[in-house]
């Protein structure tokens, strides 16, 4: 059942936080200040991270660093959860809130090569995700909201996740106990985005596409190449507003202007389709797999039924052995409403408006596995812009000529820092 909340709640909500902005231009003033004095000192450490990167699993200095930078700055430090999972604590001077803010820091296999003037050296892995500027972000987080000690009522938790890029990170920290070291009411993070540097992107409920690759076998037969059409055909039925074009193309338009997923009219707003469909022999069985990409979640995991529902009652009824989805490898973020709308007055009262946008559709292709702690704190997971056009930077996570404006290390500190120290202190 979807959370909803009346207009009373959301007035509410708005006259609270109204209330406190007053107050805070002060803050947010010396939070600047503080961002920009060890600005230079945190793009030092994201170069670090990214010349020296490290695969899912293997994030074993990623995280003696972080841990070595967190003990620094004076915060009590758990390592080794969950693999290398790292969490960093700071204790305000007052008793209150307690907030999470979880950063991932794997790095990814690709023997794409690096567009900056600092690449990798660690040949065929690289930060084409934007993890090292996530950790980097976090540091910074964590560092000015140690300066701010005096101010916070309540506590900050700073989680660094392990293997995010094979969905088992934060599934593993919360196996090996995080959520018994830490117990936050709330939790958010970030991934840089396509968008303009520093420009902060939300959207309440899911982020994602819903992912699922179906598989279907069958009895060898002679009419293969008539099955396959069958299915293929049958499988066709199911398209609604069917994304068009290959991977790529999909993943380009997602930040176009008019189709992309800021537009009110998005193109990926409410739609069904395929990609990467086989058919193959395995094992005296003949094999169908497809990934499919669904923005209802009911819709689909209604699907296998009703795919079998239309194989029983065909000629090739006979020759069905099962279908079935695949154990899950993919995720959407589901971000909590009333949280996103908190985060929305949030920031707004403090910075630029024109850098903070909704988003309408659900991207397809991309999986997170925040939501894992999603599922047991509510949360919010942000887009920040890392692209910079006039720099020819372009931020799209995966791609051969990923990148991110620098600048981006500073928007996300100084913003967040606040943010965070907003909800640690409010009690709504
Ligand atoms: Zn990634
Ligand atoms: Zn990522």
């Amino acid at each position: 059942m979807k959370l909803k909340f009346t207009i009373l709640s959301l007035l509410f909500i708005a006259s609270v936080i109204k209330a406190q902005t007053s107050n805070d231009k002060n803050t947010y003033q010396e939070i600047v200040a503080q961002t920009d004095e060890i600005f230079d000192r945190l793009v030092e450490v994201r170069r670090d991270l990214h010349v020296h990167p490290e695969i899912s699993k293997q994030e074993k200095k990623t995280s003696q660093k972080i841990a070595n930078y967190l003990k620094n700055i004076g915060l009590e430090v758990k390592t080794n959860i969950g693999g290398y999972g790292v969490v960093g604590i700071l204790k305000g001077g007052k008793q209150g809130k307690k907030i999470a803010w979880r950063a991932d820091m794997d790095a990814i296999k690709t023997t794409e090569p690096d567009v900056v003037s600092f690449p990798s050296k660690n040949k065929g892995v690289r930060h084409i995700c934007g993890h090292d500027v996530h950790t980097t972000i976090a540091l910074g987080l964590a560092t000015i909201l140690a300066r701010q000690k005096h101010n916070l009522k309540g506590t900050v938790y700073f989680i660094f996740q392990p293997a995010e890029e094979t969905f088992t990170g934060a599934k593993d920290m919360i196996k090996n106990g995080l959520f018994e070291i830490i117990q936050p009411d709330e939790i958010y993070g970030l991934h840089i985005g396509p968008e303009k540097s520093g420009v902060i992107s939300y959207k309440a409920n899911e982020l994602f596409a819903y992912q699922k690759t179906l598989k279907a076998t069958f009895k060898p037969t002679r009419n293969e190449k008539e099955l396959a059409s069958f299915m293929n055909t049958l499988l066709k039925g199911f398209d609604r507003n069917p994304i068009k074009g290959t991977p790529w193309e999909t993943i380009h338009n997602i930040s176009d202007p008019e189709k992309g997923i800021a537009n009110k009219e998005t193109i990926y707003k409410d739609y069904f389709f395929r990609s990467g469909a086989k058919f193959y022999k395995a094992q005296n069985t003949l094999v169908y797999t497809a990934s499919f990409f669904e923005t209802d979640r009911e819709n689909m995991l209604s699907i296998p039924l009703k795919i079998k529902q239309q194989i029983v009652q065909s000629k090739f009824k006979d020759l069905l052995i099962s279908v079935a989805y695949l154990p899950d490898n993919s995720g959407t973020p589901i971000n909590n409403p009333k949280l996103t709308e908190i985060a929305k007055q949030t920031i707004e009262g403090f910075y630029n408006k024109e850098m903070l946008q909704p988003l309408y559709g659900q991207v397809p292709y991309f999986g997170e596995d925040f939501i894992y702690y999603q599922q047991k704190v509510p949360g919010v997971f942000f887009f920040l812009g890392g692209s910079n056009k006039e720099k020819g930077i372009k931020s799209m996570p995966h791609t051969p000529n990923f990148a991110v404006d620098e600048n981006t290390i500073k928007y996300g500190v100084q913003s967040f820092s606040m943010f965070i120290l907003k909800r640690v202190n409010n009690t709504i």
